[in-house]
């Protein structure tokens, strides 16, 4: 996707660690202009997918997907960051371990929100090593619903998540995919398949 690119290089920042800071535009200040074109994007490449419902995870996933919902005219449903897990049974949970802040923690959602009958668009705002997503496709493997899709703004296609998850045979789509990034030099390079 060609603006969002071209705003990655503008105002993104890389740093150590192979992070890459979009808080200008995505992850603090949001650019909602952007962000509406993100979510018809989305629409676009799911156009022929029957989505009930959006998952994502709190909190960068919300903006992204609440906005991306009006195109798709479904309800958005976010995994909450759990301090403690109360297992009364009325909830999925996943473990997650966290790529930026480098721990481990839980996520729920309550099973009043998905069902066996939902076909899920997960959407979320990077993927790395994947284990925000997997832990997604756990909690809708546990509601017995279907994955129709997984939208990602920026995927960083050098680390190992965007190939094991196309492997297990999901629809994948990254609207960006950094080829490579250099904290030290700033460079951003992009692949071509986005
Ligand atoms: P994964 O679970 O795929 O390793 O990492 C995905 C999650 O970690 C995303 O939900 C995102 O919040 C965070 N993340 C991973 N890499 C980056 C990055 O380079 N920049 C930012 N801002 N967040 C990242």
């Amino acid at each position: 996707m060609k603006i969002l690119k071209e705003r990655i290089r503008r105002d993104g920042a890389v740093k150590p660690g192979n992070v890459l800071k979009v808080d200008m535009f995505l992850n603090h200040q949001i650019d909602v202009e952007l962000l509406n074109e993100i979510g018809k994007e989305f629409k676009r490449l799911f156009a022929d997918k029957k989505i009930t419902k959006i998952l994502t995870i709190e909190a960068s996933g919300i903006a992204i997907a609440s906005i991306a919902a009006q195109y798709f005219k479904v309800p958005v449903v976010f995994a909450k960051k759990a301090q403690s897990i109360n297992l009364d049974g009325d909830s999925y949970t996943a473990k997650i371990q966290s790529y930026t802040h480098k721990k481990i923690y839980d996520v729920i959602v309550s099973k009043k929100y998905i069902s066996e009958n939902d076909r899920v668009l997960i959407i979320d705002d990077f993927l790395a090593n994947g284990c925000a997503l997997l832990g997604l496709l756990d909690i809708v493997k546990s509601a017995g619903a279907s994955v129709e899709g997984i939208g990602i703004v920026i995927e960083k296609g050098f680390q190992a998540g965007g190939k094991q998850i196309r492997d297990m045979g999901f629809d994948l789509k990254s609207l960006a995919i950094v080829e490579s990034m250099n904290a030290e030099t700033g460079e951003i390079v992009f692949s071509d398949e986005d």
